[in-house]
């Protein structure tokens, strides 16, 4: 496969920006390649500066439910943008956008718009403390909610007391207020709560989780977390970011009959543009400036080019009686092409799948904690990343990730996808 451009620009852009990318797993570290630079994408398409076309799983990290360049969608963003790019003032768009989330996402009551996953979730935290009154927030594990310095924070040695920063340059008193439990770990949750459950003003957690492969909440584990964080009056949050309008109109939360307080929206909800929401109960989002006294502003908020695209995409999602079907439909066919590929070639691999989202894990399985997803083989990974990428197949560069199925996925896309998955699990070590 030629990448000559892709490596060129990959060395000049190693001087201009820091690794050389404007987000850190693009670069490709983790499989050690070249990243491709993109051109144009298509449907379920992407194609490089090189003219190589690859059937495309990332999807841009998630906004892309219906492939790429919706018609509707460019025309959407085409028509608003001809008419100004940005006011800095209220639009009757934000109120459409914002009524379409209040009646698809079962705890929205009020919504705010913001420009990024992180600013939703560093938001919805701060409105949380705001409401509570109390200063200390739960997270998992292996959950990823952006990178506010509160959040990036990962369990200690002593899990209770001795959080630590995931990060250079945040500071430890603030790693000091999370605190970070188990995903699908009951005991972990109770833990905390007997021991600062008075004081504990909101828990986070991806209902699915996604962002270190995808796991699967047990059954009852959200519904544990309802009623735990109710008997302690601390605010739920479901970070729905990836999950949002992708497993089901009212996502997760409507996936799994389970409502928190509040939830962080993005990716999909923009319709591929900068745009991210938070909503939640209106008490709790009243506490929000100028209603209230948690402040939360941006200069873009509401961008008119970027609510045109959510509006777009959102109405297409109404509108589309049988998507979900279609994307489990599509997401059955690669499980069973990943599970037909572990048990012909006797590979230790399994493979989680909740609806469009999936991914394989080089390890015996079942992966249900971020305990068993650490037991993962990269370098198993890193050899059937490579072999699919041959094949052009465009998955994300790293064991903990996501793979996003769209509409615009075809049959005979998804057929040649088998077959790469075939092809790659007959190279792995073993087989
Ligand atoms: N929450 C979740 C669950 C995410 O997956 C992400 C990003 N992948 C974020 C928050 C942060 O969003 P952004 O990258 O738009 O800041």
């Amino acid at each position: 496969m030629n990448t000559e451009k892709s490596t060129e620009m990959f060395s000049v852009a190693g001087n201009l920006m820091p690794g050389g990318v404007n987000s850190p797993v693009r670069a490709y570290r983790a499989v050690g390649m070249t990243p491709r630079f993109i051109d144009r994408a298509k449907g379920c398409e992407i194609y490089d500066v090189d003219g190589n076309a690859y059937i495309d799983y990332v999807g841009s990290w998630g906004p892309m439910i219906f492939g790429h360049a919706v018609p509707e969608v460019v025309e959407a963003i085409c028509g608003a943008a001809r008419r100004g790019t940005s006011f800095g003032a209220p639009t009757e768009g934000e109120n459409l956008l914002a009524q379409m989330i209040i009646d698809m996402v079962p705890c929205a009551e009020m919504v705010r718009l913001v420009n990024s996953g992180t600013e939703a979730v560093m938001s919805a935290v701060r409105a949380a403390r705001g409401f509570t009154g109390r200063d200390l927030i739960v997270k998992f594990e292996g959950c990823y909610h952006g990178h506010s310095d509160g959040l990036l924070v990962k369990a200690g040695s002593g899990l209770l007391t001795e959080n630590v920063p995931t990060s250079a340059g945040v500071p430890k008193a603030f790693a000091a207020a999370t605190l970070t439990a188990d995903y699908n770990d009951r005991e972990s949750v109770e833990k905390i709560f007997k021991e600062y459950g008075p004081n504990i003003a909101a828990l986070i957690v991806e209902p699915v989780a996604a962002n270190m492969g995808v796991v699967a909440p047990k059954p009852g584990f959200l519904q544990f977390l309802r009623k735990i964080t109710a008997e302690y009056g601390t605010v739920l949050i479901f970070d729905e970011v990836i999950t949002g309008f992708r497993l089901a109109p009212g996502g997760a939360q409507e996936y799994y009959g389970v409502t928190p307080d509040m939830a962080t929206l993005g990716k999909i909800v923009g319709g591929g543009m900068p745009m991210a929401a938070y909503c939640g109960r209106g008490d709790i989002m009243s506490t929000v400036s100028p209603s209230g006294p948690v402040y939360q502003a941006g200069t873009l908020s509401g961008n008119p080019v970027a609510v045109a695209a959510g509006l777009a995409t959102l109405k297409k999602i109404r509108e589309d009686v049988g998507l979900y079907d279609r994307l489990e439909e599509k997401g059955r066919v690669l499980e069973k092409a990943f599970t037909d590929a572990i048990d012909r070639y006797k590979i230790p691999a399994c493979i989680n799948r909740v609806g469009s989202l999936m991914s394989v894990f080089f390890t015996e399985g079942p992966v249900e904690t971020y305990g068993d997803v650490e037991k993962s083989d990269l370098t198993m990974f890193k050899k059937y990343f490579a072999s699919m990428l041959e094949d052009d197949i465009y998955i994300a560069p790293s064991q903990f990730e996501a793979m996003f199925l769209s509409d615009a996925h075809s049959q005979e896309a998804l057929n040649r996808t088998v077959r790469a998955i075939d092809r790659a699990f007959s190279t792995l070590p073993g087989a």
